[in-house]
């Protein structure tokens, strides 16, 4: 069966699905690939480093949509894109189902057969193909070295003949991935760092990596779901949030959000008020921008100032680290495709869990809607 690998076509996206390396691997398995022309050059691989491995380059998108039977990709095509893919071909891609419903439509519309890659359960079998996780932690450790960058201090503490420095204060609100990695990376340049989470399971882990965990007492529904993933909680609950987090952040340099409900517009954590209270120079790096963002003010893809506190509201830092992100993304998506790979040949069957989470289009209709797997 031929592979396409597209060139991404996402303003800004910098990353690609399969790296040269991945195309060994696949044509092992009894695939042949295609690659478009400049698909890998964002994320530094060139088309004669492909070739080199064995994939054919297609000179367009055009070309490459109408020879591949399965296309690897990043993210979800546009419709002019998706309009390219063969009937009865498979896409997997990082799809974001929730908030693309139109695109559904489309390759329903298609007859594509279509795999959603950030559906994929949090489960120890699963865990190679977890694109959430791999790039959540390139989320996490970009978004302390982008808040450092936009700070008027130091990070750690410094003993000079010139005076002492004190050590900048990190606070992280969501410790998933993406905040433990944050946690990691902003001790290991010397900060203090506290941390909170709605899900108080997580206070071991935080403390594992030398920061405090942050506790605050308001009544809360359960806080994590079948999944594993935290739940929404009510507007009372996240307004009594904010009340108690508002110290803690009024005293923090740095804060870097990353709470996230999937399927749902992120919570807000800190309003107007909270950022008044903060030090001019501090900064908040909300790392759910593209999700309506944690923060009261943050402007998608901007760094904007507010009351002298900048907030910045990057999305795709994982597209800042093209190299690794592409790299993880290729052992995850190889390792998804060859899961349900049979003698070189697409075998999916329902009844393995990785496949009945993931795939949200088979034979026109549309089976998305259900709550993720169940995490280990
Ligand atoms: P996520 O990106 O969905 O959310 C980020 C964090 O924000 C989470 O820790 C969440 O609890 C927190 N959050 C949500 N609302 C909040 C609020 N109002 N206040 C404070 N924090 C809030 O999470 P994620 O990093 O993708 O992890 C989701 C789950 O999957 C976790 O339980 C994690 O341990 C689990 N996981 C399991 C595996 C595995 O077993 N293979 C791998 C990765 C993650």
């Amino acid at each position: 069966m031929m592979i396409g690998i597209p060139r991404e076509r996402t303003a800004g996206e910098n990353r690609v699905a399969i790296i040269p390396s991945g195309i060994t691997e696949l044509m092992e398995a009894g695939y042949e690939v295609i690659v478009e022309s400049g698909a890998g050059l964002a994320a530094h691989f060139t088309d004669d480093e492909y070739r080199h491995c064995g994939a054919i380059i297609a000179d367009d998108a055009e070309s490459l949509y109408r020879q591949s039977q399965i296309i690897l990709k990043v993210r979800a095509p546009e419709k002019d894109e998706a309009s390219l893919i063969q009937s009865g071909a498979t896409l997997i891609c990082i799809l974001d189902p929730w908030f693309n419903k139109p695109l559904l439509e489309q390759l329903a519309s298609q007859s594509v057969q279509t795999f959603a890659l950030d559906l994929v359960p949090r489960t120890t079998r699963a865990q190679s193909m977890d694109v959430l996780s791999a790039m959540a932690g390139i989320s996490g450790y970009r978004a302390v070295l982008s808040g450092a960058m936009s700070l008027p201090r130091y990070f750690p503490m410094l003993m000079t003949a010139a005076g002492t420095i004190h050590p900048a204060r990190v606070l992280v609100i969501g410790a998933g991935v993406a905040g433990l990695m944050a946690i990691a990376t902003a001790r290991r340049l010397g900060a203090v760092v506290e941390a909170y989470d709605l899900r108080p399971e997580v206070k071991e882990q935080v403390e594992s990596l030398g920061a405090d965990f942050i506790e605050i007492e308001v009544p809360q529904t359960d806080s994590t779901g079948d999944s594993g993933y935290a739940k929404a909680q009510s507007e009372e609950f996240y307004k009594k949030q904010r009340q108690q987090l508002s110290d803690c952040v009024a005293r923090a340099d740095l804060v870097i959000t990353t709470a996230a409900v999937p399927g749902k517009r992120a919570p807000q954590l800190i309003d107007g008020d909270m950022i008044h209270r903060m030090k001019s120079g501090s900064v908040i790096v909300d790392l759910a921008a593209d999700k309506g963002g944690n923060v009261e003010g943050t402007v998608l893809n901007e760094k904007v100032d507010v009351d002298g506190v900048t907030l910045v509201g990057h999305a795709n830092h994982p597209s800042r680290v093209p190299v690794h992100a592409s790299q993880l993304l290729t052992r995850n998506i190889t390792g998804f495709l060859f899961n349900m790979t049979e003698e070189g040949k697409l075998a999916p069957s329902m009844e393995d869990d990785i496949v009945a989470a993931t795939l949200v289009i088979k034979d026109g209709e549309i089976l998305h809607g259900k709550e993720p797997k169940k995490a280990e």
